[in-house]
Parts: structure tokens; C-alpha cells; sequence
């Protein structure tokens, strides 16, 4: 918990602020304060924060025809800050209708959402941490979700014969996973399995994840760029020229300013079957004068230096600071990813990410001259190569400033992409089409 260390001695100031606070003016001492409110919209789910001096107590309960939400919060006076709430909902918000607030009772005040269509709600507490006091999250998440595959192609991403292929390879790939252990010895075999000009060409699926996001913003440079924005940008600019290769589609993990667990982000990849996980990122670090690129794989056996194992906890902390209903997070635990091996995935992320940062020597210097490995959760997809790549140090000023450059975003893109394609030309991904 060595990133607590600014919200403590924010805490602590303003702990000091309030006690001067009680002295000139006692009888506001014992009213909590909204200090924000935050709303960010997105079809996986809205999220509503309410950001407070202290922890709120709310109780929630959901009323059908027409569909609503209705929170009750303790404790609370109706100030301007909450009331604003009304006018940040946006009328594209997928779930929201509008909100209305008012002070219910002395001392309660009463929000009801009018909702959308029906939603299943997530309404959690979260401690100080960074630079935020406590949160009261509600996470509207919709009752009846699309199937991410017919998602992709309602927005006309992905095509219907796509998915079809996809459909109809099953879901063989612990075979796959098996097969890559031997792989050495099967180069032959696999020969045999490449597309000929018969044959359906075999679609690569490729989830690219722009790290951060929403309530996380991932490192903030000099100059004020947020990591979750420029990486958005480089993930869209990769997106777009990946999708110029006949046989390659992508999944962004997210599209659009909002926070995506780190688990979800896993589980999305596996939803579509993915068959590379690219996570995007441009860091801070401690010392200003760190720069150049990196490329991560995930590590069992610890990290191989400690500045990658800093890094590592550092984007772990992600779930923290975006916040995450750990009650949820644990029944989803329970879940399959934990106890699998990881060899055979470490093995392939190995093979792309060395290619993929010799690529990247191409357009940027590097940080450290070969790939690193560490405890990162997002690469934890058992059974697809991953890898995080660290574009720049956004705490860099130099790098800060190219991070934001467009044509610096597209030279980098570029460089991935010969990355990406080097890998799966020297290793095509097995035919998921023969059921064995
Ligand atoms: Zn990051």
C-alpha cells in the first residue's frame, strides 16, 4: 500500500482544514459534504459516484413500471454539488433516464433514477485511496446483457460470417493450450492446418486493451495528458490499422472513457476467444528522467526486476482506484482463472512480445533492451498470449509530449502491428474449426 501515501497526508490536511473549519463555524462540523459527483455512461454499464468527506450510508431498492432505482442516503443535506448530478446525465446515457433529487426526510435525502430499461445495480462503498475521499459507487449494470459477439456485430464491427467461424470452432482451446507445449515438435502439423485458398480464412481475434479508464486515470504527465486518454488513442489508432488485414478483427476491452476491471478485461478477451491480448499503457515512474518503451509478460515465478514488479502493483492497483464491488469480485473468483497453469501462455507472450519490442525499437528507445515479466493481473488469461506494453513514460516530458502526438501514435501503432503479424506468421494460430 506504498501509493497510500499522498492520500494520507491529503486526509491528514484535510482533516486540519476541517478542524480549523469547526472552530470558526461549529455548527457546520457534524454535516457531511458531497464533494463530486461523477457520472460516466457506457454500454457495458453507468456508473454514479458520489464522492464524500465521509462514508455515506445508503439503502437502495428498485421499482418496476416504469422502470427505477430509488436511494435513500443518511446522514445528508441537499447541496448544489449533489443537485448537479441532474444536469450531468447525458440523454444518450444507455441505462439513465434522468435522475431527480431531493431531500426526502430531514437528514435524507431521496435520488431516483429513471431508468432505461431494467438494470441490476451494484451499489458499493469505496475507502480513500489516491486522490480520492470515500465513493459511494452505484454500477447500473443492464439485467438483460447483449452477448459481446452479436454486441460487435450490431455496431457493424464484426461481420456475421465472422462469427460464424467463431461459432462453429467450438471451444477447443485447452487443445490449443496443450498443443503449445510441444509446439517445437509440431511445426509441420500446424503447417498443414494454414488456409489454403479453399478454405475459409481463419480469423484472428485480437483484444486490445486501453488500461485505466473512467474513475482511473492512470499516470497524469506534466503537462496535464492522462495516461487513460492517450492510451485509448493509441489502442483505436491499432484497432484501425489491424482491421486494414483481411484475416484479423479486434475487441477494444473498452471504447470509451470508462473504468473495466481488470478480471473483466480477462473475461472479455475469453468471451470472444481471443487469440492475442495486447493491454496499453504509458506509465509514470518515479524518477522524471525514465523513458522508453517496454514490453510485459506475466511472471509465476516473480518479477524480473524491481522495477517491473513495481510496475506490476502499480497497474494492480487499477481495481483500487477505479473501484470494484469486491463482494462481486470474489464470487467471480471462486470462478476458473486461479488455479491453471500459465507455462504454455508465458511461452507464446514470450515469442510476441520479443518480436512485437524489437519492432517498437524501430520508432522509440527502449527502456530496458528485453521483455520483462511480472505478477500483472490483466495477463493472466490462461490460455491466450499477453502482453502490456508500456509505450512511453508519460512522467517523461519529452515522452508526454509524443505520447500526444498523432503522427508518434500511428508510427507506434505501426510498429505493433508488424509486430503482431511477424508473430502470427511464423506461429498461425491452430485451426479452432477441428473439433478433435
Ligand atoms: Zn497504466
Amino acid at each position: 500500500m506504498s501509493s497510500r501515501t499522498p492520500a494520507h497526508r491529503r486526509t491528514f490536511l484535510k482533516a486540519g482544514s476541517t478542524l480549523l473549519l469547526s472552530v470558526i463555524a461549529p455548527m457546520a462540523a457534524n454535516a457531511m459534504q458531497i464533494l463530486a459527483v461523477r457520472v460516466w455512461p457506457a454500454a457495458d454499464y453507468t456508473r454514479v459516484t458520489l464522492e464524500n468527506d465521509a462514508e455515506l450510508k445508503a439503502s437502495h431498492f428498485l421499482v418496476k413500471d416504469p422502470n427505477r432505482m430509488v436511494v435513500d442516503i443518511e446522514g445528508l443535506t441537499l447541496n448544489a454539488t449533489l443537485k448537479d448530478l441532474v444536469a450531468k446525465i447525458q440523454t444518450n446515457d444507455p441505462y439513465i433516464k434522468q435522475v431527480r433529487v431531493g431531500q426526502n426526510r430531514p437528514n435524507v435525502v431521496r435520488l431516483v433514477f429513471d431508468l432505461k430499461e431494467e438494470i441490476n445495480p451494484q451499489v458499493f462503498s469505496l475507502k480513500p485511496i489516491g486522490d480520492y475521499q470515500h465513493r459511494l459507487v452505484f454500477d447500473l449494470y443492464p439485467a438483460n446483457p447483449v452477448d459481446p459477439i452479436t454486441a460487435l456485430i450490431e455496431k457493424g464491427e464484426w461481420h456475421k460470417d465472422d462469427a460464424l467461424t467463431a461459432a462453429m470452432s467450438g471451444n477447443n482451446k485447452n487443445e490449443n493450450a496443450a498443443n503449445n507445449n510441444n509446439k517445437h515438435d509440431n511445426k509441420a502439423e500446424q503447417k498443414t492446418d494454414k488456409p489454403t485458398s479453399n478454405q475459409q480464412i481463419r480469423m484472428i481475434t485480437i483484444a486490445l486493451d486501453p488500461g485505466h479508464g473512467g474513475e482511473d486515470p492512470g499516470a497524469i504527465g506534466r503537462a496535464g495528458s492522462r495516461e487513460k486518454d492517450v492510451v485509448l488513442a493509441i489502442a483505436k489508432r491499432l484497432k484501425h490499422q489491424l482491421e486494414q488485414e483481411d484475416n484479423m478483427r479486434v475487441m477494444l476491452t473498452r471504447d470509451g472513457d470508462y473504468f473495466v476491471p481488470l478480471q473483466t478485461r480477462v473475461k472479455k478477451a475469453r468471451g470472444v476467444q481471443a487469440d492475442l491480448f495486447v493491454s496499453i499503457h504509458a506509465d509514470a515512474f518515479i524518477e522524471p528522467r525514465a523513458r522508453g518503451s517496454s514490453v510485459f509478460v506475466l511472471s509465476e515465478k516473480g518479477a524480473s526486476s524491481t522495477a517491473a514488479r513495481w510496475l506490476a502493483k502499480k497497474e494492480n492497483d487499477a481495481d483500487l482506484i477505479g473501484g470494484i464491488n469486491l463482494k462481486d469480485q470474489d464470487k467471480q473468483l471462486a470462478g476458473v482463472l486461479l488455479d491453471l497453469s500459465t507455462t504454455a501462455q508465458i511461452n507464446d507472450s514470450m515469442k510476441v512480445g520479443k518480436v512485437v519490442l524489437k519492432e517498437i525499437s524501430g520508432v522509440n528507445r527502449l527502456h530496458k533492451p528485453a521483455v520483462e515479466q511480472a505478477g500483472f493481473a490483466v495477463l493472466k488469461a490462461p490460455d491466450i498470449p499477453s502482453i502490456l506494453i508500456e509505450s512511453a513514460f508519460i512522467s517523461n516530458p519529452e515522452e508526454e509530449a509524443r505520447l500526444t502526438d498523432e503522427a508518434y501514435q500511428n508510427e507506434l501503432a505501426e510498429a505493433i502491428v508488424r509486430g503482431i503479424k511477424k508473430y502470427f506468421a511464423k506461429n498461425p494460430p491452430l485451426n479452432r474449426g477441428k473439433i478433435a
